[in-house]
């Protein structure tokens, strides 16, 4: 089992998409991207609940 987000399910204009074997794993790329690409973003607390409602698993 395998987890994927996509920075456009946010409605966000980006192309920005990750996949990695654990949960906690792509919460760390999506933070680490939020700060690069989407600082109005990381440094909101609800950052976290939202990424977390749109993971797949694929
Ligand atoms: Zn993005």
């Amino acid at each position: 089992m395998a987890y994927s987000f996509a920075c456009a399910d946010t409605g966000a204009d980006c192309p920005g998409a990750f996949a990695t074997e654990g949960k906690d794993e792509l919460m760390a790329h999506v933070q680490m991207h939020a700060q690069a690409a989407h600082p109005e973003l990381a440094g909101n607390p609800e950052l976290a609940s939202v990424v977390g409602g749109l993971v797949k698993q694929i």
